[in-house]
């Protein structure tokens, strides 16, 4: 498909920020997989949420509580539908991925021993490593590594050979942030429910830009962060099929999660609020809600096709530089492209394009083995987003002939 499927001109005019001029340039932001921008139905519908019916959820009998509560379990409704979950008691509302994963991490301590193993891939996020670690370290469990090819694919042979009757968890991420990587989750889900394992996805780099189904995936637990989804910061979610969720103890305690509080004993709350402890972010959760609505005005198939069209001009333009290498070829990939140039730091190649306007990000992309993996310090990553445009890479493609030229 084309550019003409989505009208980028007129969705470009919902993101204010897309107007703004940094370093006297027109901003160019390719940055999209650290986070996303933020259209103005979701910086309205924060603005209308804390001048019209600002209130504490779920406890209050007066109208600004009625409407607030309605409002934010609205959202975690939109959130099941955009994931496809069967319920929406399924659907935690977390501050972000990296909460959904500890939150999971920690509970599998009751479920953990000596001998077992959890699986994680080698090109996660450390968000989707440290608490594993943190988690073995607890338990005795043993930490085990699905190795990846020099394309940024999982092997999944030595996956295989990997799986046994010790196998109790296997994480990975649907994308990888740092390579752009789509994995074959279907099959890794497969292969570990037949092993008897439970698997945990990190969404956060998929879910904005791919299709995500959790039931048909049957996926045990699926993260998602907002900030990558066009909604705010300090939201987020965790999905948990019921009878994962219902065995799994609470992560935090206090006000919210509870049925009953005496000091001899207390009794949890149903879920979803048995993992919801404290008063939320309110004005996060509806806004999330707004930016999966915004999506769907848009649609997600469409915004797919369009990055991928993206990420195959960006690729055979970025390809005939000399000296650039990418790191991250495989067929299945997000807009997502991690790259050097021969005797350029990457960090000097980012000041650079940000001097001209274009924020991308360098460095190690918080996925430290994938670039111990290439032993290479890091790269510079260029992560487009459906309000990008070709033109916006063709002047990223001068630029960084422009400093290329600056730098050797
Ligand atoms: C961004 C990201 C995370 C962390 O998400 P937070 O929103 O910072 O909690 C984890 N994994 C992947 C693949 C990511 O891209």
């Amino acid at each position: 498909m084309t550019e003409n499927t989505l009208d980028i001109t007129q969705i470009r005019k919902d993101f204010p920020i897309l107007n703004r001029k940094v370093n006297g340039n027109p901003l160019i932001y390719f940055d999209n997989a650290a986070t996303s921008q933020t259209p103005k139905q979701v910086i309205d519908t924060i603005v209308d949420y804390y001048s019209n019916y600002n209130a504490n959820i779920h406890r209050g009998v007066h109208a600004l509580a009625q409407e607030a509560t309605e409002a934010y379990e609205g959202a975690r409704t939109k959130i099941q539908h955009f994931f496809n979950a069967a319920k929406a008691h399924e659907i935690i509302f977390t501050s972000g991925t990296t909460h959904s994963i500890n939150l999971v991490a920690n509970g599998f301590t009751a479920f953990l021993k000596k001998g077992d193993e959890v699986l994680v891939s080698a090109m996660e996020h450390h968000s989707n490593i440290v608490p594993w670690q943190m988690l073995c370290e607890r338990t005795g469990a043993s930490l085990k590594v699905i190795p990846m090819s020099k394309e940024g694919e999982l092997l999944m042979d030595s996956y295989r050979d990997l799986l046994s009757d010790r196998t109790k968890l296997v994480v990975c991420n649907h994308v990888s942030n740092a390579l752009g990587t789509i994995n074959p989750i279907q099959e890794l889900i497969t292969l570990a429910h037949d092993a008897g394992a439970a698997v945990l996805i990190d969404g956060a780099q998929s879910s904005p830009h791919i299709k995500v189904d959790v039931q048909k995936l049957d996926v045990d637990f699926y993260t998602a962060s907002a900030h990558k989804l066009c909604g705010p910061t300090g939201i987020g979610m965790l999905y948990g099929k019921s009878a994962w969720l219902a065995k799994l103890p609470p992560y935090q305690g206090g006000g919210e999660m509870i049925a009953e509080v005496t000091f001899e004993k207390t009794t949890y709350a149903d879920l979803p609020y048995k993992f919801e402890a404290g008063t939320p972010n309110i004005s996060g959760g509806i806004a999330f809600g707004a930016a999966l609505d915004y999506l769907n005005s848009i649609g997600i198939e469409a915004i797919e096709d369009y990055e991928h069209d993206l990420l195959i001009y960006a690729t055979k333009q970025l390809s005939e530089i000399e000296g650039v290498k990418i790191y991250g070829t495989s067929k299945n990939k997000t807009a997502v492209i991690s790259f050097n140039i021969q005797g350029i730091h990457p960090y000097d190649m980012g000041t650079l394009l940000d001097k001209m306007g274009i924020a991308v990000r360098t460095g190690h992309h918080c996925a430290q083995p994938v670039m111990d993996y290439y032993k290479i310090p890091g790269t510079i990553r260029a992560s487009f987003s459906f309000y990008n445009t070709k033109e916006e890479i063709n002047r990223f493609i001068e630029a960084v002939i422009k400093a290329k030229k600056m730098l050797r």
